[in-house]
């Protein structure tokens, strides 16, 4: 009889821990993080006392020798800086991911409000009868730890197990993946979610970025992967038939890539373009995000020659179907 997904990884020596998380979205209630042999840990949840209670009460600490992170967001790499002060374990994250981390917790906060109110201003949220923004809330930066890169194609042998690093792109920077190609296991992080689009929005530090199109470029390179392989994602369930989940990803991108394109046919800004993307009434508060979302879709469609944009007199970028 096939073992279940549940008894395949017990064989395999990986143990999934739920992390508490709070968020708007409903598949966003908890942060995966895993570990492997008892020894080695893929993430860490975010820096916050529900966090700490669950790794204080899991008592797993003591025979961890290495924490490795997919990648720098809040609810996955928060707590690694704890991690390597109070229990002396390295940390391994790509350098790209970690540099991110650091420009963004090295920002006073007044610095780091400017850098919002330009990006909110070509988006054109300001105007009126757009919707005003905030921001996502929570504490979106963190002390970064003292790391050792993860690097594209590096195999790490670790109890007897060998993962194989894959490094992404789209979600945030420079991701990481881990494959374990004997058991059959991927860590994902949040590049393949089970019950998502992974979100891919604009940095506002990097205005002229296209993590769209590095989103598609990972997705379809990773499409043919063997169906039988069961996928560790950031969020959700483990999971298997990768590639129907990168059919769906991608198809889903591509929808709201239409919606934009349609919604172009005359001069039309960022803020304008948000209610057809999201649904929102003019005027209606939306986060930060959903600007990023939106930029992240424009700039990818200027990117590939489907729209044109110009900055107007009042500093914000009109956008316009080809
Ligand atoms: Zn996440």
């Amino acid at each position: 009889m096939a073992l279940s997904t549940e008894q395949r990884l017990d064989q395999a020596g990986m143990r999934r821990i739920i992390l508490p998380m709070q968020s708007d979205n409903p598949a966003l209630q908890h942060v995966n993080a895993w570990l492997a042999d008892e020894n080695i840990l893929f993430d860490t949840g975010k820096d916050d006392t529900g966090t700490r209670r669950v790794w204080d009460e899991l008592d797993c600490t003591q025979s961890l020798t290495g924490v490795y992170c997919t990648h720098a967001h809040a609810d996955h790499v928060g707590l690694a800086h704890h991690f390597e002060q109070a229990h002396r374990l390295p940390i391994y994250v790509s350098d790209a991911e970690m540099d991110i981390a650091r420009t963004a917790f090295a920002l006073t906060p007044s610095d780091a409000a400017l850098l919002r109110q330009g990006f909110l201003r070509e988006m054109g949220a300001h105007r009126s009868g757009a919707s005003p923004s905030r921001p996502l809330g929570g504490r979106a930066t963190i002390p970064t730890a003292h790391h050792r890169p993860l690097l594209e194609g590096a195999r790490l042998g670790v109890g007897g197990r060998e993962w194989l690093v894959r490094l992404g792109g789209g979600h945030s920077v420079a991701p990481a993946l881990f494959l374990d190609e004997k058991h059959g296991l991927l860590i994902t992080g949040d590049q393949i979610l089970p019950e998502m689009t992974p979100y891919v929005g604009l940095a506002i530090d990097a205005p002229d970025a296209d993590p769209l199109g590095r989103m598609l470029d990972f997705l379809r390179s990773w499409a043919d992967v063997d169906s039988a392989i069961i996928a560790l994602p950031g969020h959700g369930a483990p999971f298997q038939n990768v590639g129907d989940r990168i059919t769906g990803h991608l198809a889903s991108y591509e929808r709201r890539l239409n919606r934009a394109w349609q919604a172009a046919d005359v001069p039309i800004t960022g803020a304008g373009l948000l209610s057809a993307l999201f649904r929102v009434n003019s005027g209606q508060q939306v986060l930060d995000i959903h600007y990023a979302m939106a930029a992240a879709l424009l700039n990818h469609l200027v990117a590939t020659g489907r729209m044109q944009k110009w900055r107007d007199e009042d500093g914000a970028f009109q956008y316009q179907r080809v």
